[in-house]
């Protein structure tokens, strides 16, 4: 299965096993006994302080740990109960791994923990994180209480896979359903209709809003503005802007994972253009110290990891990588690839422009890959950020050229390219 060896060298390269062990340790989930003796330096005695330990590390920075505690405890013959599996399963969708999520799924069941509504959801929400909607949604209509935690997570997964119509479907049913949207849900409904397009809908929900005097939070108004802009109804997202209220900006600023209305604002003006808005707005976020989260992309080669900055020089290949570049860039010109530079922020020259939009990380990790791989199978590419347009073309133009099938997991969502056409659409 395709997302199984995708998520191993990760999983792997962090809990320093090898992956045979680690796979084995896994498939030898439901067997309630194993009699491994190993000195354990820490003695998780009771049950809650397992499933307390479970719970943290899978909030915490390396979900992953949850996982390989998980197979810790096994080996040591202890025993989980219905409160470990969902973090155990928050902690599989946080690092993507469908096949230890299924292990979940299949041990849960087998125990008769797949009735549990917390259990539930967290199935909900590896499925929907790892890229398998259809399974999420299975799950989703199986439940026999939905929260609006579950109710948002499904949300997500629609918004996460790119099935926008799904996701104004099923706001409908939510409100037939007779639960409450919070503001988490309405921000994603706002964001798919910012990202089809779709204005006369994301005026419904604005309306939605104001009519049920929502409280409008830092996310919300984000989403807000952000609906408005991308529809192309600036002077709509600017005067909620300049509307918005300090403490919400406060908040934007707390958050360094959220791009902010900002930055998206700054976006919309600098691809028409309108430099002397973007150069005021550059200002406003510098006073009020938000900035522009670093893009950067993951590939995983051979069991390891290597991540790239934009612009970078890091790698100990790097000299190769920007080698490959230049070949790639004239391979594709040939087929009439042109560097869209309407993503890049500053008023530069074109020429310069263009160099910096080719740097752009996902462009080099995927140069990595090629070279490293050159009739190898697919590539599996890892961006913190939205993956820019100019990148998505050359991507698309990259899956055709070199026959190779590219997948790119970007903050929105799963990018599938292959001859040249990606699974997207173009929407995201
Ligand atoms: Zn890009
Ligand atoms: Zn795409």
């Amino acid at each position: 299965m395709e997302t199984v060896q995708f998520q191993f060298p990760y999983l792997q390269s962090k809990i320093q096993t090898s992956k045979t062990q680690y796979r084995e340790s896994m498939s030898a989930l439901p067997q309630t006994t194993t009699t491994t003796a190993t000195t354990t330096t820490t003695i998780l005695t009771s049950l809650s302080t397992r499933n307390n330990s479970l719970r943290k590390l899978s909030r915490g920075n390396q979900p992953e740990n949850a996982l390989a505690m998980f197979v810790k405890l096994r080996m040591e013959g202890l025993d989980v109960d219905r409160f470990s599996f969902p973090p155990l399963l928050k902690a599989a969708a946080r690092v993507k791994g469908l096949f230890e999520g299924m292990q979940f799924h299949g041990l849960g069941a087998k125990l008769g923990f797949d009735l549990d509504p917390f259990v539930q959801t967290g199935l909900v929400g590896m499925y929907a994180a790892c890229g398998r909607i259809g399974d999420a949604r299975l799950m989703f209509d199986k439940m026999s209480h939905r929260d609006v935690v579950t109710w948002s997570i499904m949300f997500d997964g629609y918004c996460q896979s790119g099935h926008f119509d799904d996701v104004l479907k099923l706001f409908e049913e939510m409100r037939r359903s007779n639960v409450v949207p919070d503001e988490m849900v309405l921000s994603k409904i706002l964001s798919a209709c910012a990202r089809s397009g779709n204005i006369s809908y994301g005026k419904v929900i604005h309306e939605f809003i104001v009519d049920n005097s929502v409280v409008r939070d830092a996310h919300l108004q984000t989403a807000l503005i952000t609906m408005y802009a991308s529809c192309g109804c600036l002077d709509m997202a600017k005067d909620l802007f300049d509307n918005m209220w300090p403490k919400n900006m406060q908040l934007l600023k707390l958050e360094p994972d959220h791009d902010g209305a900002l930055v998206v604002l700054s976006n919309i003006y600098a691809k028409e253009r309108r430099w002397q808005d973007v150069g005021e707005l550059r200002n406003s976020m510098k006073r009020r110290g938000i900035a522009k989260e670093r893009g950067s992309s993951r590939i995983e080669m051979k069991n390891e990891v290597h991540e790239f900055l934009m612009a970078d020089r890091n790698h100990p290949q790097a000299d190769r990588i920007y080698e490959k570049l230049d070949e790639v860039v004239s391979e594709l010109k040939l087929v009439g690839y042109a560097p869209n530079t309407h993503c890049v922020l500053v008023d530069v020259e074109e020429d310069e422009k263009q160099e910096v939009v080719l740097w752009h990380s996902e462009k080099l990790a995927l140069c990595y890959g090629l070279m490293s791989e050159p009739n190898g199978s697919c590539i599996r590419i890892v961006k913190n950020l939205r993956v820019c347009e100019d990148c998505h073309t050359f991507i698309k133009l990259v899956s055709k050229v070199y026959g190779r099938e590219i997948i790119v997991r970007d903050r929105n969502r799963f990018h599938h390219y292959k001859d040249g056409v990606c699974s997207c659409k173009d929407y995201w």
